[in-house]
């Protein structure tokens, strides 16, 4: 598994949708609104049949109802009505797609992946697309075809055919694989994804659906799609980007606080390795402030999937006793609703954990031991 610690800016469909044309990946004719009536005119300029598609940044739209056929444009006005304002995996629908209907024959997938782990991209792609690959890699792992990309040689036609032979796609698709690596080198991009990327009943190939990341690295010569809402498309990051918080959101059970980027690093390490998944990365850096300790215990409590929050801290140039001091503080202003293991050591270890002792919260209990603090939260939060 690989953390993505880096800020990257995920596009919308139809931007990248914008990117595949530019780069002669075929896609079908399409434009973008948030009006109803508009999406009426949209749909009698594209031959009144269309495919209405919530624009959010998140997949499995079709799932949720976020992409629906409507046969005539009385249709996609009220279709576009119904999904504009959806929610959708906490993404609402603020903008629609509405496509011109394809006659799929076969759904393909195909995708250029950084693989950290690697140091390099990875191609993935199935002759089994429309649905999520993580089901297919899990239900049929043969049917997902994987091949790493020399980084001095690219995408070429001969490792294009390679790709598509590996996967069982058609020769066809052999082009649009070399465009899609275009796409993700001319634009910066960490990853781009086509699923799914469809055979028409004409024998088209077309990009029906993409997903393209960008390297925030890149940002400076990437202004096209301006600052947009960058990096932080999680509410929950978004807020701690406002209170200027260094957080990334992981999705897991246990939350953790911890002073410095590398002690942060083994501690979600430590705790995923007690069998429990981190909720975030939260790094709290060498300043601790009690502000910064309420304002972080104040976004990772409000993260529903949190069932226990860890603070691992090594004190140094702020010792451990400021540290509980900011604790004790921060219980002052939010309301602890779920256990709190701390771990303090360092720099005036002793005095920082007999202020912990002395406030006695009832939910707040400590370890001496690194990996002791990792248990008990990973043990918390599992049996909660
Ligand atoms: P996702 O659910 O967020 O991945 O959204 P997609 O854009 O991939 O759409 C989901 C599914 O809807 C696709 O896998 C297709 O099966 C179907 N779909 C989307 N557009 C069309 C279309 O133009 N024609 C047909 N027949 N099906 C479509
Ligand atoms: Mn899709």
């Amino acid at each position: 598994m690989t953390f993505q610690t880096g800020a990257e800016m995920d596009l919308y469909e139809h931007q990248a949708r914008e990117l595949f044309e530019e780069h002669g990946i075929l896609v079908p004719r399409a434009e973008v609104t948030d009006s109803p009536g508009q999406a009426r005119e949209i749909a009698r300029r594209l031959g009144g049949r269309v495919v209405v598609k919530a624009q959010v940044k998140a997949g499995g739209r079709g799932k949720a109802g976020g992409v629906r056929l409507a046969a005539d444009p009385a249709a996609a006005e009220l279709t576009a009505r119904q999904i504009l304002g959806m929610d959708i995996k906490g993404h609402t629908v603020g903008t629609v797609m509405l496509a011109q209907p394809v006659d799929i024959e076969t759904e393909f997938y195909a995708s250029y992946v950084l693989d950290r782990a690697a140091g390099r991209f990875l191609a993935i792609a199935s002759a089994e697309g429309g649905m999520e690959i993580e089901e297919v890699a899990a239900s049929r792992p043969e049917a997902v075809a994987r091949v790493h990309i020399d980084p001095a040689e690219g995408v070429t036609s001969a490792k294009a055919a390679e790709i598509a032979e590996a996967a069982g796609l058609p020769p066809q698709t052999v082009d649009v694989l070399v465009r899609l690596w275009e796409v993700l080198v001319r634009e910066d991009a960490v990853l781009v994804e086509v699923n799914p990327l469809v055979r028409t009943r004409q024998g088209q190939i077309l990009a029906l659906d993409g997903k393209v990341t960008l390297d925030d690295n890149a940002r400076f010569r990437q202004t096209r799609w301006g600052d947009g809402d960058a990096a932080h498309d999680d509410p929950l990051e978004a807020a701690a980007a406002a209170k200027g918080l260094n957080y990334v959101r992981l999705h897991g059970e246990v939350g953790i606080i911890g002073n410095g980027a590398g002690l942060v690093m083994s501690t979600l390490d430590v705790v995923a390795g007690c069998g429990a998944r981190p909720a975030d990365f939260l790094d709290i850096g060498g300043g601790a402030s009690a502000q910064i300790m309420a304002d972080g215990l104040s976004v990772i409590l409000s993260d529903p999937a949190v069932k226990s929050v860890l603070v691992n801290v090594f004190g140094g140039i702020t010792a451990c006793d400021a540290v509980a001091d900011g604790i004790v503080q921060a219980l002052e202003q939010v309301q602890l609703t779920k256990p709190l293991v701390v771990r303090l050591d360092g720099n005036n270890a002793v005095r920082g954990r007999a202020i912990l002792d002395e406030r006695a919260h009832p939910l707040v209990q400590q370890a001496t031991t690194m990996d002791g603090a990792a248990r008990r939260a990973a043990q918390l939060a599992t049996t909660a």
